[in-house]
Protein backbone atom coordinates (compact mmCIF):
# COMPACT_ATOMS: atom_id res chain seq x y z
CA UNK A 1 0.00 0.00 0.00
CA UNK A 2 1.61 3.31 -0.80
CA UNK A 3 0.91 6.36 1.54
CA UNK A 4 0.63 9.73 -0.27
CA UNK A 5 0.05 13.11 1.74
CA UNK A 6 -2.89 15.25 -0.28
CA UNK A 7 -1.56 18.72 1.15
CA UNK A 8 -4.61 21.38 0.25
CA UNK A 9 -4.23 24.84 -0.14
CA UNK A 10 -7.09 26.49 -1.65
CA UNK A 11 -7.62 27.40 -5.14
CA UNK A 12 -10.34 26.55 -7.78
CA UNK A 13 -10.28 22.83 -7.18
CA UNK A 14 -11.51 23.82 -3.83
CA UNK A 15 -13.51 26.65 -4.51
CA UNK A 16 -17.30 27.45 -4.88
CA UNK A 17 -19.95 29.97 -5.32
CA UNK A 18 -21.63 30.29 -1.76
CA UNK A 19 -25.57 30.49 -2.09
CA UNK A 20 -26.63 34.24 -2.22
CA UNK A 21 -23.20 35.44 -3.13
CA UNK A 22 -21.39 36.39 -6.84
CA UNK A 23 -18.18 35.54 -6.75
CA UNK A 24 -16.29 32.08 -6.15
CA UNK A 25 -14.04 31.40 -2.88
CA UNK A 26 -11.76 28.87 -1.73
CA UNK A 27 -14.44 26.72 1.07
CA UNK A 28 -13.84 23.23 0.16
CA UNK A 29 -12.28 21.11 2.60
CA UNK A 30 -9.46 18.13 1.63
CA UNK A 31 -11.93 15.78 3.23
CA UNK A 32 -14.50 16.89 0.65
CA UNK A 33 -11.76 16.84 -2.10
CA UNK A 34 -10.61 13.19 -1.08
CA UNK A 35 -14.65 12.25 -1.16
CA UNK A 36 -15.51 13.37 -4.31
CA UNK A 37 -12.76 11.31 -6.19
CA UNK A 38 -14.33 8.92 -8.97
CA UNK A 39 -11.12 6.81 -8.88
CA UNK A 40 -10.49 4.58 -6.30
CA UNK A 41 -7.21 4.72 -6.60
CA UNK A 42 -6.83 0.93 -5.40
CA UNK A 43 -3.40 0.46 -3.51
CA UNK A 44 -2.87 4.01 -2.47
CA UNK A 45 -3.74 5.22 1.06
CA UNK A 46 -4.49 9.43 1.27
CA UNK A 47 -3.83 10.94 3.82
CA UNK A 48 -5.18 14.68 3.72
CA UNK A 49 -3.37 17.48 5.01
CA UNK A 50 -5.16 20.84 4.83
CA UNK A 51 -2.16 23.68 4.92
CA UNK A 52 -4.60 26.58 3.97
CA UNK A 53 -7.35 27.60 1.96
CA UNK A 54 -6.81 30.31 0.01
CA UNK A 55 -6.98 31.68 -3.68
CA UNK A 56 -3.44 31.39 -5.49
CA UNK A 57 -3.70 34.85 -6.57
CA UNK A 58 -3.60 35.48 -1.94
CA UNK A 59 -0.39 33.67 -1.78
CA UNK A 60 2.94 35.49 -0.98
CA UNK A 61 6.53 34.09 -1.19
CA UNK A 62 7.11 33.67 2.34
CA UNK A 63 3.62 31.37 2.43
CA UNK A 64 5.26 29.59 -0.60
CA UNK A 65 8.55 28.98 1.52
CA UNK A 66 6.48 27.41 4.18
CA UNK A 67 4.46 25.04 2.03
CA UNK A 68 7.90 24.40 0.61
CA UNK A 69 9.31 23.50 4.23
CA UNK A 70 6.27 21.94 5.35
CA UNK A 71 6.78 19.25 2.12
CA UNK A 72 10.05 18.48 3.44
CA UNK A 73 9.12 17.55 6.66
CA UNK A 74 6.03 15.77 5.57
CA UNK A 75 8.25 13.39 3.67
CA UNK A 76 10.94 12.92 6.25
CA UNK A 77 8.47 10.34 7.25
CA UNK A 78 9.76 6.91 5.88
CA UNK A 79 6.09 6.09 5.66
CA UNK A 80 5.61 8.85 3.39
CA UNK A 81 5.87 7.94 -0.57
CA UNK A 82 5.09 11.22 -2.20
CA UNK A 83 3.08 14.32 -1.63
CA UNK A 84 0.09 16.20 -3.89
CA UNK A 85 -0.33 19.61 -3.40
CA UNK A 86 -3.74 21.61 -4.43
CA UNK A 87 -2.58 24.76 -5.48
CA UNK A 88 -4.62 27.94 -7.61
CA UNK A 89 -3.14 27.92 -11.16
CA UNK A 90 -2.91 31.15 -10.85
CA UNK A 91 0.42 31.17 -9.05
CA UNK A 92 1.17 27.18 -9.31
CA UNK A 93 4.11 27.07 -11.05
CA UNK A 94 6.49 29.51 -8.39
CA UNK A 95 5.02 27.78 -5.66
CA UNK A 96 5.88 24.37 -7.49
CA UNK A 97 9.25 25.90 -8.60
CA UNK A 98 9.75 27.18 -5.16
CA UNK A 99 9.48 23.54 -3.87
CA UNK A 100 11.61 22.06 -6.59
CA UNK A 101 14.40 24.28 -5.04
CA UNK A 102 14.27 23.33 -1.56
CA UNK A 103 12.90 20.26 -1.07
CA UNK A 104 15.58 18.10 -0.35
CA UNK A 105 13.83 14.30 -0.10
CA UNK A 106 13.77 13.10 -3.76
CA UNK A 107 10.25 11.30 -3.84
CA UNK A 108 7.97 12.66 -5.80
CA UNK A 109 6.01 15.94 -5.10
CA UNK A 110 3.06 16.68 -7.45
CA UNK A 111 1.11 20.22 -7.59
CA UNK A 112 -2.11 20.45 -9.22
CA UNK A 113 -5.24 21.89 -9.37
CA UNK A 114 -8.38 23.02 -11.55
CA UNK A 115 -10.03 25.05 -14.06
CA UNK A 116 -13.34 24.98 -13.16
CA UNK A 117 -14.63 25.19 -9.69
CA UNK A 118 -15.88 22.12 -7.50
CA UNK A 119 -19.25 23.46 -7.82
CA UNK A 120 -19.00 23.34 -11.66
CA UNK A 121 -20.69 19.81 -12.63
CA UNK A 122 -17.98 19.71 -14.93
CA UNK A 123 -14.85 20.66 -13.04
CA UNK A 124 -11.73 18.95 -13.86
CA UNK A 125 -10.52 18.50 -10.29
CA UNK A 126 -11.25 15.21 -9.48
CA UNK A 127 -9.49 13.62 -12.03
CA UNK A 128 -6.43 15.97 -11.48
CA UNK A 129 -6.30 15.17 -7.93
CA UNK A 130 -6.68 11.30 -9.09
CA UNK A 131 -4.10 11.56 -12.08
CA UNK A 132 -1.49 13.69 -9.63
CA UNK A 133 -2.16 10.94 -6.67
CA UNK A 134 -0.86 8.31 -9.05
CA UNK A 135 1.97 10.32 -10.66
CA UNK A 136 3.17 10.56 -6.66
CA UNK A 137 2.60 7.00 -6.14
CA UNK A 138 4.66 5.95 -8.94
CA UNK A 139 8.76 4.72 -8.27
CA UNK A 140 9.23 6.68 -11.91
CA UNK A 141 8.69 9.74 -10.47
CA UNK A 142 10.86 9.86 -7.86
CA UNK A 143 13.69 12.29 -8.39
CA UNK A 144 12.11 14.20 -10.89
CA UNK A 145 11.79 17.26 -8.67
CA UNK A 146 8.75 19.34 -7.92
CA UNK A 147 6.20 18.82 -10.79
CA UNK A 148 2.57 20.04 -11.91
CA UNK A 149 0.13 17.31 -13.07
CA UNK A 150 -3.03 18.74 -14.95
CA UNK A 151 -5.05 17.28 -17.36
CA UNK A 152 -2.68 14.17 -18.02
CA UNK A 153 0.42 15.82 -18.53
CA UNK A 154 3.50 15.85 -16.34
CA UNK A 155 5.24 19.37 -16.50
CA UNK A 156 8.49 20.05 -14.53
CA UNK A 157 8.44 22.91 -12.22
CA UNK A 158 11.80 24.85 -13.31
CA UNK A 159 9.94 24.55 -17.07
CA UNK A 160 6.10 25.09 -16.68
CA UNK A 161 4.09 27.82 -17.50
CA UNK A 162 0.10 28.74 -17.06
CA UNK A 163 -0.66 29.42 -20.36
CA UNK A 164 -4.29 29.90 -21.04
CA UNK A 165 -6.82 31.90 -18.22
CA UNK A 166 -9.46 29.38 -18.59
CA UNK A 167 -8.84 26.09 -20.79
CA UNK A 168 -8.18 22.60 -18.75
CA UNK A 169 -5.02 21.88 -20.57
CA UNK A 170 -3.70 25.40 -19.54
CA UNK A 171 0.00 24.09 -18.10
CA UNK A 172 2.65 24.23 -21.17
CA UNK A 173 6.16 23.72 -21.37
CA UNK A 174 7.26 25.94 -23.86
CA UNK A 175 10.31 25.19 -25.79
CA UNK A 176 11.00 21.92 -23.76
CA UNK A 177 7.62 19.67 -23.38
CA UNK A 178 6.14 17.58 -20.91
CA UNK A 179 7.95 14.67 -19.06
CA UNK A 180 5.36 12.39 -19.26
CA UNK A 181 1.86 11.71 -19.36
CA UNK A 182 -0.60 9.69 -17.31
CA UNK A 183 -2.74 7.14 -19.11
CA UNK A 184 -5.90 5.45 -17.11
CA UNK A 185 -3.91 3.92 -14.53
CA UNK A 186 -0.28 4.25 -16.32
CA UNK A 187 2.21 6.43 -15.86
CA UNK A 188 4.74 7.33 -18.45
CA UNK A 189 7.94 9.14 -17.38
CA UNK A 190 9.33 10.22 -20.76
CA UNK A 191 12.59 12.14 -19.47
CA UNK A 192 14.10 14.18 -16.69
CA UNK A 193 15.04 17.52 -16.15
CA UNK A 194 19.06 17.67 -16.15
CA UNK A 195 18.61 21.36 -15.01
CA UNK A 196 18.21 20.73 -10.99
CA UNK A 197 19.33 22.82 -8.66
CA UNK A 198 19.21 22.76 -4.91
CA UNK A 199 18.77 25.94 -2.77
CA UNK A 200 19.67 25.51 1.20
CA UNK A 201 17.67 28.65 2.25
CA UNK A 202 17.44 29.42 6.25
CA UNK A 203 14.19 31.74 4.45
CA UNK A 204 12.88 33.53 1.46
CA UNK A 205 13.25 37.45 1.01
CA UNK A 206 10.22 38.82 -0.55
CA UNK A 207 11.63 41.91 -1.83
CA UNK A 208 12.59 40.90 -5.00
CA UNK A 209 10.11 42.62 -7.94
CA UNK A 210 9.59 42.03 -11.31
CA UNK A 211 8.68 44.50 -13.90
CA UNK A 212 8.21 43.67 -17.72
CA UNK A 213 9.74 46.21 -20.13
CA UNK A 214 7.47 47.83 -22.90
CA UNK A 215 8.80 50.18 -26.05
CA UNK A 216 10.14 53.36 -24.79
CA UNK A 217 9.59 52.14 -20.79
CA UNK A 218 11.72 54.06 -18.39
CA UNK A 219 13.67 52.83 -15.46
CA UNK A 220 11.26 54.92 -13.23
CA UNK A 221 9.89 51.85 -12.00
CA UNK A 222 12.93 50.61 -11.52
CA UNK A 223 14.50 53.32 -9.74
CA UNK A 224 11.42 53.49 -7.27
CA UNK A 225 11.40 49.71 -6.10
CA UNK A 226 15.10 50.07 -5.63
CA UNK A 227 14.05 53.23 -3.22
CA UNK A 228 11.10 51.20 -1.56
CA UNK A 229 13.59 48.56 -0.73
CA UNK A 230 13.58 46.08 -3.52
CA UNK A 231 16.68 43.87 -2.63
CA UNK A 232 16.55 42.57 -5.80
CA UNK A 233 14.74 43.69 -9.49
CA UNK A 234 14.11 41.09 -12.28
CA UNK A 235 13.55 42.73 -15.58
CA UNK A 236 11.52 41.18 -18.44
CA UNK A 237 13.42 42.86 -21.17
CA UNK A 238 13.57 42.21 -24.92
CA UNK A 239 14.72 39.51 -27.11
CA UNK A 240 17.92 38.29 -26.11
CA UNK A 241 18.01 40.82 -23.10
CA UNK A 242 18.03 44.17 -24.15
CA UNK A 243 16.51 47.52 -23.00
CA UNK A 244 14.97 50.74 -23.97
CA UNK A 245 17.69 53.82 -23.40
CA UNK A 246 18.37 54.57 -19.90
CA UNK A 247 18.17 51.81 -18.08
CA UNK A 248 22.27 51.19 -19.03
CA UNK A 249 22.84 54.14 -16.78
CA UNK A 250 20.02 53.62 -14.40
CA UNK A 251 20.76 50.06 -13.28
CA UNK A 252 25.01 50.59 -12.89
CA UNK A 253 24.61 52.18 -9.59
CA UNK A 254 22.14 50.33 -8.30
CA UNK A 255 24.37 47.01 -8.56
CA UNK A 256 26.73 49.24 -7.33
CA UNK A 257 25.13 49.15 -4.17
CA UNK A 258 24.46 45.77 -4.02
CA UNK A 259 20.94 45.16 -5.25
CA UNK A 260 21.16 42.38 -7.90
CA UNK A 261 19.38 43.34 -11.12
CA UNK A 262 18.79 40.52 -13.40
CA UNK A 263 17.80 40.39 -17.16
CA UNK A 264 15.04 37.82 -18.50
CA UNK A 265 13.08 38.09 -21.47
CA UNK A 266 9.54 38.78 -22.19
CA UNK A 267 10.46 36.06 -25.13
CA UNK A 268 8.41 32.59 -24.11
CA UNK A 269 11.35 30.46 -24.86
CA UNK A 270 15.30 30.61 -25.57
CA UNK A 271 17.86 32.36 -22.99
CA UNK A 272 19.10 36.04 -22.21
CA UNK A 273 22.59 36.74 -23.11
CA UNK A 274 24.65 39.56 -23.65
CA UNK A 275 25.19 40.36 -27.31
CA UNK A 276 24.41 43.99 -28.47
CA UNK A 277 25.64 47.62 -28.21
CA UNK A 278 23.70 50.81 -29.02
CA UNK A 279 23.13 52.21 -25.39
CA UNK A 280 21.21 49.87 -23.16
CA UNK A 281 21.63 46.97 -25.30
CA UNK A 282 22.43 43.39 -23.31
CA UNK A 283 26.43 43.89 -23.77
CA UNK A 284 25.52 47.56 -22.22
CA UNK A 285 23.82 46.13 -19.18
CA UNK A 286 26.49 43.59 -19.04
CA UNK A 287 28.78 46.02 -18.60
CA UNK A 288 26.30 48.25 -15.85
CA UNK A 289 26.71 44.46 -13.87
CA UNK A 290 23.44 42.78 -14.42
CA UNK A 291 22.68 39.08 -14.39
CA UNK A 292 21.10 37.28 -17.10
CA UNK A 293 18.39 34.94 -16.08
CA UNK A 294 19.50 32.39 -19.27
CA UNK A 295 16.13 30.18 -20.05
CA UNK A 296 14.27 30.97 -16.51
CA UNK A 297 11.17 32.82 -17.66
CA UNK A 298 11.23 36.30 -15.12
CA UNK A 299 8.86 34.53 -12.64
CA UNK A 300 11.23 31.89 -12.45
CA UNK A 301 14.20 34.04 -11.71
CA UNK A 302 12.28 36.04 -9.37
CA UNK A 303 11.86 33.17 -7.47
CA UNK A 304 15.17 31.83 -7.13
CA UNK A 305 16.64 35.36 -6.58
CA UNK A 306 14.40 35.52 -3.36
CA UNK A 307 15.68 31.79 -2.18
CA UNK A 308 19.00 32.41 -2.67
CA UNK A 309 18.64 35.71 -1.20
CA UNK A 310 17.63 34.03 1.86
CA UNK A 311 20.95 32.43 2.68
CA UNK A 312 23.69 34.12 4.86
CA UNK A 313 26.16 34.30 1.13
CA UNK A 314 27.67 37.48 -0.45
CA UNK A 315 26.70 38.70 -4.03
CA UNK A 316 29.62 36.94 -5.32
CA UNK A 317 27.84 33.66 -4.42
CA UNK A 318 24.77 34.76 -5.14
CA UNK A 319 26.11 35.72 -9.03
CA UNK A 320 27.87 31.83 -9.14
CA UNK A 321 24.72 29.77 -7.71
CA UNK A 322 22.20 32.27 -9.87
CA UNK A 323 24.37 31.63 -12.55
CA UNK A 324 24.42 27.57 -12.30
CA UNK A 325 20.55 27.73 -11.14
CA UNK A 326 19.63 29.27 -14.71
CA UNK A 327 22.24 27.25 -16.70
CA UNK A 328 24.45 30.14 -18.20
CA UNK A 329 27.85 29.46 -15.77
CA UNK A 330 28.49 26.51 -18.65
CA UNK A 331 28.03 28.56 -21.45
N1 LIG B 1 -7.82 32.09 -9.27
C1 LIG B 1 -7.53 30.74 -8.96
C2 LIG B 1 -6.34 30.61 -8.07
O1 LIG B 1 -5.22 30.70 -8.49
C3 LIG B 1 -7.31 30.04 -10.21
C4 LIG B 1 -7.23 28.57 -10.04
O2 LIG B 1 -7.05 28.03 -8.99
O3 LIG B 1 -7.29 27.91 -11.08
O4 LIG B 1 -6.50 30.34 -6.93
Amino acid sequence: MSKIRLITTGGTIASSRKEGSDRVVANVSGAELKARLHDPLEGIDIEVDDFCSVGSFAFDLPLAFSLAQHIDTVLADAECDGVVVTHGTDTMEESCYMADLLVTSNKPVVFTGAQRHAGDPDTDGPRNIAEAVRVAASPQARGLGAVIVFEQDIHAGREVTKAHTSRVDTFRSNGYGKLGEVDGKNVFVYRKPAQRFHVDAQEVVPEVELMKLAMGSSPAFLEFAVARGARAVVIEAFGRGNAPNGFADAIAPIVERGVPVIVASRCHEGRTRPIYGGGSGGKDLADAGVMFSGDLSGLKARILASVLLGRAEGMDQFRRDFERAAGISAI
